[in-house]
Parts: structure tokens; C-alpha cells; sequence
């Protein structure tokens, strides 16, 4: 047990940030592919990562490691204190058992391109599915907990409605309100615009930055330059699985260091 003198988890370091997320090295191969190559990222806790890239650059597969859907070949991902997929356990490191897997999954929110809402419940159904199903709170509690998060998403009387009878956007709101409810530490969103028609994209950016405004820390994989030059503490920019700059949004999108950074933000913006 730590004394109370002891510095609380999580650690701080020199520059006093307060890592949440900490890739160091993480390599990914599908086969003989080798898509990650090794990637040095960290987010801070209450910080907006905007992840920016061609397609087939790794962007998703990333995401996907933090998020426990790949299995890294190689460093290490830290996320509030503890590696990704490893437990401590008598002073030595374990394989997570899969209880300790969906532990640390509940503390990471994902919102993907596709919706994914379950087609056969209502907006609200889908909010409260895993607080009760999961989590095990109340009925009840969970269900003023999901009235509250859909006003939030600017959905407030969309509660009984399917998924069908909502459109692209609004159904991507709902997914963000689903991911909120289980009150992640992290969220993550993969490209959640680029399935949507242009004239939506809008309210669900909206809706993002709010949330990056009431301290959530997240990683948003995404192709808008905008978001990412507003509401951006750091952007990065992925290419062949490395990182090819980092820095902030000034920096990166303003006056990119690299050719590649540059001959894809003239092919976005
Ligand atoms: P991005 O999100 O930046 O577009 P991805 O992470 O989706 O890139 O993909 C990176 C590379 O990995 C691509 O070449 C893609 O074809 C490949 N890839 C992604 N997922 C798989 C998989 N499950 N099996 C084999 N190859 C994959
Ligand atoms: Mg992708």
C-alpha cells in the first residue's frame, strides 16, 4: 500500500501532465503486413488528440489496440495506470483474465463510423442497455441518466424513437450518448462524420466539442481539419504506421515540418 506521503496515482511527470494514455512502441502485424511500427503517443487526461492520416495508415488499428479489439505484437499501451491487457498480480505481470479485460474495456468509450445502435430498441433502450446490463444500475437510475445525456446530444425528444426513424446524425449522437453512459475515462471515435451527410456532420461535431469542453479526454481519428484546428490540443499525423509529426494544431496544420504532413492537408482541406 502507498503511505499517505506518497504521490497518488496516476503519476505525475516533470512537465506535470498527467498521462492517461501512453503508447511506446507499439508495433501491429496482420500477417506479414506490418501496419503499426512502432508508435510513441500519449494523451493527457482532460486533453483532444485528433489523429489525422491517409486511409490504411494504421489510424483504426490503433484504436482498436487501446480498445482491446487487436492484441499488440510489440511496446506497450499504458491507460490510467495499468498496460493494456496485463495485470499485476504477486509483483509479476499476467495476461489479463477476461473479467480484468472488461474492466478496463468499461473505462474506454468508442464511437465508430458505422453507428452500430441496436436496431431493434429505442434510443433510450440502447443508452441503458449496458449501465443495467454491465454495470448493474437501477432501472430507474439509468434511465434519467439516459434522459439526461440524450437533452445533452440535443435529443431530448427523440427518447422513443428506433433507430430507422432517426437520421445519420442523430443516430451518431445516440451512440456518443450510449458510450457516455457507462461514464468512460476515455473516448474514442473512429472518423464518427465520415459516414454522414454533409449537412449533418455539423450537430455530431457539435456535440464532440462540447464534450472536449467539459474535460473528456479523447482521440478522434477524423478528417475534419476544422474540429481539429478548434478544438485539438494535439494533432497528429499518421502515415505507413508511424507517426510522422506531432505537435499542435498551429504547428501540425498550420506549418506542417513534413512533406507528407503537407501533400495530405492539400488533399483534405
Ligand atoms: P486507417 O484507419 O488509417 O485507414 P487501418 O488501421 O484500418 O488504417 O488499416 C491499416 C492497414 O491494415 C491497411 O493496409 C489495412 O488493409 C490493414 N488491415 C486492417 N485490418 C486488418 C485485418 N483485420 N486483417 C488484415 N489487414 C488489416
Ligand atoms: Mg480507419
Amino acid at each position: 500500500m502507498n503511505s499517505i506521503l506518497e504521490s497518488p496515482s496516476p503519476v505525475r511527470t516533470d512537465e506535470n501532465r498527467l498521462p492517461l494514455v501512453q503508447a511506446q512502441g507499439v508495433r501491429k502485424n496482420y500477417g506479414q503486413l506490418q501496419v503499426l511500427k512502432g508508435i510513441d503517443l500519449q494523451v493527457d487526461a482532460g486533453q483532444v488528440m485528433c489523429l489525422l492520416g491517409p486511409s490504411g495508415s494504421g489510424k483504426s488499428t490503433f484504436l482498436r489496440c487501446i480498445n482491446h479489439l487487436e492484441r499488440i505484437d510489440g511496446g506497450r499501451i499504458n491507460f490510467d495506470g495499468e498496460l493494456i491487457g496485463y495485470a499485476q498480480r504477486n509483483g509479476k505481470l499476467h495476461e489479463m483474465k477476461p473479467r480484468e479485460v472488461a474492466r478496463q474495456r468499461r473505462g474506454i468509450g468508442m464511437v465508430f463510423q458505422r453507428f452500430n445502435l441496436f436496431p431493434h430498441l429505442t434510443a433510450l433502450e440502447n443508452i441503458i442497455a449496458a449501465p443495467i446490463g454491465i454495470k448493474r444500475i437501477p432501472k430507474a437510475q439509468a434511465i434519467a441518466q439516459a434522459h439526461e445525456l440524450l437533452e445533452q446530444v440535443g435529443l431530448g425528444d427523440k427518447a422513443s424513437l428506433h433507430p430507422a426513424k432517426l437520421s445519420g446524425g442523430q443516430q451518431q449522437r445516440v451512440a456518443i450518448a450510449r458510450a457516455l453512459a457507462m461514464e468512460p475515462k476515455l473516448m474514442l471515435f473512429d472518423e464518427p462524420t465520415s459516414a454522414l451527410d454533409p449537412e449533418l456532420v455539423g450537430d455530431v461535431l457539435d456535440v464532440m466539442q462540447k464534450l472536449a469542453a467539459s474535460g473528456m479526454t479523447m482521440i478522434v481519428v477524423t478528417h475534419e481539419i476544422g474540429f481539429a484546428r478548434n478544438v485539438a490540443d494535439e494533432v497528429v499525423f499518421m502515415d505507413g504506421g508511424v507517426v510522422v509529426e506531432s505537435g499542435s494544431p498551429a504547428a501540425v496544420l498550420g506549418n506542417p515540418s513534413h512533406e507528407r504532413t503537407r501533400a495530405f492537408l492539400e488533399n483534405v482541406i
